[in-house]
């Protein structure tokens, strides 16, 4: 029987999953997922207080919709023999979905580096849970004022002092200008201090120093910058972009055999941009990758890769949510209304379980516009 196998447990995988099956109908076909995790992770609530609630048991999901789950690690991938090797067994496969996605990558040779936090991985947030856990007036670093480290420092500052560094000389640079009064009142409002053009320079035990020298207290250094795929993207292109993801077309195909979804592809949003590497982007890529696997096999037509319009939600603690359309981040809902919005979202990322008929559905809306999102026309200011 012709066998796709799926590499990875996030978003991407799993919508690789369904969308496998979704085009597999009543074909014979085996799918695999193949990951070392028992749950899939929902990375994006893992700044929130209790992070191991961000998860969802991926037997629920892959069983009722016939996906079979090997728990291993995917070391090698041979694209000539059409194998890879998990924990060092060989699996073949007819169609490979790559769907490995991302990770922080430490600092380079930075003292104290064994000393940072991360909320990039569900151990990571653990960690720094349990390490601040019952402390009341906590000192921590953030280091990267983007989109993790944003959410790290706000929810942080909920029980602490915070500084939050970025080697920037603009706060929040990758979010654009659009948003960029709102983040600075919000950090106003919560008493965060930042220092720009800054970074940390080396970490010690309840302390940190800066690159401008100051030392300063740090009962924990959360490290949010440098989020790049995972290696497994170089054995299948030597072509890989600066975030090192796999050039993808339109049907997110990369080789004759290997198609790529999630935070590993390069898939081109528009003519301008590529995708970011976000779970509103990993969900629909693992949608379309999954079905466009199986489909080859079975002779049906693939699916273009048609994202909808961008969006961008931040939880900004206590000062509330910050809501943002198009590629200039156009700040749609902010305090109180954009916190209804991140709860929202964090909520509708949440796979449906237990039901196939309801995930492979779900499978098939590749892009879906939630109704509480405001639209351009909604805050437009009114005709004169
Ligand atoms: C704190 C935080 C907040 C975020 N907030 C947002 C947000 O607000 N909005 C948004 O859209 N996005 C957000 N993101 C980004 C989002 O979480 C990622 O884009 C998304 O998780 C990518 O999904 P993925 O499936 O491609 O990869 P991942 O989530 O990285 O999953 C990769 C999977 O592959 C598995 N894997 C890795 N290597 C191997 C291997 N060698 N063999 C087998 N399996 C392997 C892993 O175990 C995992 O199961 C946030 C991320 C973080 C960390």
């Amino acid at each position: 029987m012709a066998h796709v196998v799926i590499i990875g447990g996030g978003f991407a995988g799993v919508w690789s999953a369904a969308g496998a099956a979704l085009a597999r109908g009543e074909a014979d076909l085996r799918i695999t997922l193949i990951a070392p995790n028992d749950h899939l992770v929902l990375r994006p609530r893992l700044y929130e207080p209790e992070p191991d609630l961000a998860k969802v048991e991926l037997r629920r999901i892959l069983k009722p919709i016939g996906v079979e789950h090997l728990r291993a690690t995917v070391s090698t991938i041979d694209t000539a023999r059409r194998v890879v090797v998990a924990d060092g067994e060989e699996i073949g496969y007819d169609r490979l979905v790559l769907a490995a996605g991302s990770k922080l990558f430490p600092p380079d040779g930075l003292p104290g580096a064994e000393r940072l936090f991360d909320i990039d991985t569900l151990d990571g947030a653990r960690r720094l849970t349990e390490h601040l856990r019952g402390r009341e007036d906590y000192s921590a670093v953030v280091v990267g004022a983007g989109f993790v480290g944003l959410e790290a420092a706000t929810a942080l500052a909920d029980r602490g002092r915070v500084l939050l560094v970025d080697r920037s000389r603009v706060l929040a640079a990758p979010l654009g200008p659009g948003p960029r009064k709102e983040i600075e009142a919000a950090l106003d409002q919560l008493g965060i201090e930042y220092r720009l053009g800054t970074t940390v320079t080396e970490v010690g035990d309840g302390y940190a120093v800066l690159s401008d020298g100051a030392r300063v207290e740090a009962d924990a250094v959360v490290w949010s910058v440098g989020m790049r795929a995972g290696e497994l993207t170089r054995q299948i292109s030597d072509e890989l972009d600066h975030l090192g993801r796999v050039p993808v077309d339109q049907h997110l195909r990369a080789l004759p055999e290997v198609f790529v979804a999630g935070d590993a592809a390069a898939a081109a949003f528009d003519a301008e941009h590529t995708v970011m590497q976000a779970c509103q982007h990993a969900t629909p890529l693992g949608k379309v990758a999954g079905y466009n696997a199986a489909a080859d096999l079975l002779g049906v037509p693939p699916r273009d890769f048609t994202p909808g319009p961008y969006v961008t939600c931040l939880d900004l603690g206590g000062a509330g949510g910050l809501f943002t359309r198009g590629w200039d981040r156009r700040v749609m809902a902010s305090g109180a209304d954009g916190a209804v919005i991140k709860k929202g979202i964090n909520q509708a990322i949440h796979p449906p379980v237990d039901d196939a008929s309801e995930i492979l559905a779900a499978a098939g809306r590749v892009y879906i516009e939630l109704p509480f999102f405001p639209r351009d026309e909604e805050t437009a200011a009114p005709a004169a």
